[in-house]
């Protein structure tokens, strides 16, 4: 392996540009030349490639977003979009290639990977934390922190005012921030695509809040066609108990925003490092993850079609700390 690519696919995490430096620098220690990819698997195929010194990567540990870009692509889910991509990865001498994203991006990179028997391994970039594998993706902390903030801020007017707050997170179908956000902001429900209230069953935890020494609700809810969303789960409630005075909030794309954590800086720099050596061990196919501390190669069918848990534990938790 002379020359390692990197891209940063699908949506944005914070984290993803210390993962970047990471993988920049830790190739360059072991005398591996770097390209960098703009526009995720869109940039491979127009050819948007520069080589990364040391120096590309400086000052970048603490922003949000990713330096390379990111972008979906509709070609790379073309066969002959793929053999673009991979011709462009042969003119440029590039041997093997580091995808940073989430579930769409390492299910490209899988098909890709087995295509063309190219050597592809994955790092988890994404808020939604819903990669089989790993304990906690990059970005996901970052945004849970965002959340934790914002309706901490939702709390003080909803008790001003003996409101029913609804909010809605985002994690696609997958619940970690709504029930973890939840946890952490002491809301008294959480709307997750994993285990749907009934409406009565959710009124009642909360009327039950609200009948003890509570004077405000909060509700996170995952933003999914399975939950309905914020305004689903709202219409439900005023429809049948319309003394509520209910509002939602939609959260939005602030949760992909901001400065990582020192979490996400962390777990970015690790897997960055073990993406490299990865590779030089020979491993292709494979998302890098962290399991109880320890790093872990992942394949990923495994990592992608998972259905991570959200924790019966955890779920235990919010209806006991809910009362
Ligand atoms: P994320 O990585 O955040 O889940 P997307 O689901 O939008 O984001 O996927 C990012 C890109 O990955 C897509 O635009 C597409 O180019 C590629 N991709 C996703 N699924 C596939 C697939 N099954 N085959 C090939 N490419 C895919």
């Amino acid at each position: 392996i002379n020359c390692i690519g990197i891209l940063t696919s699908g949506g944005d995490a914070p984290g993803m540009n210390a993962a970047i430096r990471a993988v920049t620098r830790a190739a360059l220690y072991e005398g591996i030349k770097v390209k960098a990819i703009y526009r995720g698997y869109k940039g491979l195929i127009s050819g948007e490639i520069k080589e990364f010194h040391t120096e590309d990567v400086s000052n970048i540990i603490l922003r949000g977003g990713t330096i390379l870009k990111t972008a979906r692509c509709q070609e790379f889910v073309t066969p002959e979009g793929r053999k673009m991509a991979y011709d462009r990865l042969v003119e440029e001498e590039i041997d093997a290639l580091v995808v940073i994203g989430g579930d769409g991006s390492l299910s490209g990179a899988s098909v890709f990977s087995n295509e063309f028997n190219y050597p592809v391994v994955g790092l988890p970039g994404t808020i939604d934390n819903d990669l089989y594998g790993t304990d906690i993706t990059i970005g996901y902390t970052t945004a849970l922190n965002t959340i934790v903030d914002a309706v901490d801020k939702i709390r003080d007017t909803a008790s001003s005012h003996d409101r029913l707050f609804i909010v809605e997170v985002m994690g696609r179908d997958a619940g970690f921030l709504a029930l973890n956000g939840a946890i952490a902001t002491g809301a008294e429900a959480a709307v997750i695509p994993e285990c749907k209230y009934g409406p009565d069953q959710l009124m009642s935890s909360i009327s039950h809040g609200l009948r003890s020494t509570k004077n405000s609700s909060i509700i996170l809810v995952a933003e999914s066609e399975i939950t309905g969303g914020a305004m689903g789960v709202a219409n439900l409630i005023k429809d049948r108990y319309p003394d509520y005075d209910v509002r939602v909030t939609i959260l939005g794309h602030i949760q992909r925003g901001g400065s990582p954590c020192a979490t996400d800086r962390i777990i970015a720099s690790q897997m960055g490092i073990e993406a490299v050596r990865a590779i030089l061990e020979g491993q292709r196919n494979v998302m890098v993850g962290i399991m109880n501390g320890e790093v872990v190669y992942v394949p990923f069918d495994r990592a992608i079609k998972g259905n991570k848990p959200v924790g019966d534990n955890m779920l235990n938790a919010l209806a006991i700390l809910s009362i």
